[in-house]
């Protein structure tokens, strides 16, 4: 794990449990009544909690391009990423036992929203929605960058909670990078999380077995589908989410100060040469005979394709 340092969008690691003030006002405004406060001993008792959760494809809905190989996303219909309901349920029970305030950051174009009232209408305070064209085609270098850098302008965070990975773009490479933009130490396939004293205590799974570590906030982890089930959005939180219009806020790429050499498809050193579906082809010969033909037949065959 990398070392925590201080940073605009974080709170300090320093003294366990105290954290700064916070000095960093969300913008646009929060709703009034909103305690933020920049008292010790109200941070002391709450946690600003951060959670990335990003819209993702119906994936019982997707289709392939027989001529391209790509995902078709037209008329698709979009879901929250499945371990980022984990995630957002794991800010929810920290929130109810430490008290404090979920903000949910997506980046993503217009339809992204409905992820974000799905939050919402579970329970989160409040809702981010990064988006502009200069945003578009970004790999996961430039969407950390932008997550990254909307997390330092509307911190400070004690922690930051992401899904382990996307079941569309599967690299789980979003919650490490941003950790590391934001010089906070990381735990990842998180199965449990317990926070005392300040003190972050996360159970993560291994190949074979777990591994159990300690850190001090701020910190980001990101969650497996095993570590909570998600409750579901009740009726009168949907309501509430559809219709209170300062819960939910739209920022830019002005609004977070980032660069625009940095996001999007200008600030993605990735490039993608080739997509293709890997063809698997299965041939299936029945055998004849007793058991010990059989086996005997089994055997020559492994033998003469060299698989034995
Ligand atoms: C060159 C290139 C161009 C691309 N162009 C596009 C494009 O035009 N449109 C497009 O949709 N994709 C595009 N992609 C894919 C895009 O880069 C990834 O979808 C994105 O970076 C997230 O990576 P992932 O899906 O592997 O997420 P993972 O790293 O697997 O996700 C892990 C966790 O990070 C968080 N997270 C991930 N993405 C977001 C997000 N957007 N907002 C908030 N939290 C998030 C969630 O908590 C999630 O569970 C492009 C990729 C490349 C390489």
């Amino acid at each position: 794990m990398t070392s925590g340092r201080e940073k605009g969008g974080i709170h300090s690691g320093g003294q366990p449990g105290l954290s700064q003030p916070a000095h960093g006002v969300y913008n646009p405004p929060l709703p009034a009544g909103k305690p933020i406060g920049p008292g010790r001993v109200w941070r002391f008792l709450s946690m600003e909690i951060a959670v990335l959760v990003k819209q993702v494809p119906d994936t019982a809905e997707v289709k392939i391009d027989p001529k391209t190989g790509t995902l078709i996303r037209e008329g698709v219909e979009g879901v929250v990423n499945p371990e980022d309901l984990n995630a957002v349920e794991a800010a929810l029970v920290l929130k109810a036992r430490h008290g404090g305030c979920v903000t949910v950051l997506t980046m993503g174009p217009p339809q992204a929203r409905e992820a974000l009232l799905e939050t919402l209408a579970m329970g989160a305070d409040r809702a981010v929605h990064l988006t502009d064209k200069a945003f578009a085609g970004a790999d996961t270098l430039a969407t950390s960058y932008t997550l990254g850098k909307a997390v330092e302008k509307l911190g400070p965070f004690d922690l930051v909670i992401c899904g382990r990975q996307a079941i569309d773009g599967d690299t789980a490479q979003i919650g490490p990078q941003v950790a590391e933009y934001l010089g906070i130490p990381q735990a990842t396939y998180v199965q449990e999380i317990e926070i005392r004293d300040g003190v972050l205590r996360a159970v993560r799974r291994l190949d074979a077995g777990t591994e159990t570590i300690e850190t001090p906030l701020p910190a980001l982890v990101t969650v497996l589908g095993s570590l909570n089930s998600p409750r579901l959005p009740t009726v009168p939180g949907i309501i509430d989410a559809c219709s209170s219009k300062d819960r939910l806020s739209v920022m830019n790429a002005a609004d977070i100060g980032a660069r625009a050499e940095k996001t999007g498809l200008r600030g993605s050193p990735t490039v993608v040469w080739k997509t293709e579906t890997p063809k698997s082809e299965r041939r299936c010969e029945m055998l004849k005979g007793s058991p010990a033909v059989q086996a005997q037949a089994l055997a020559a065959i492994l033998k003469k394709r060299n698989l034995s």
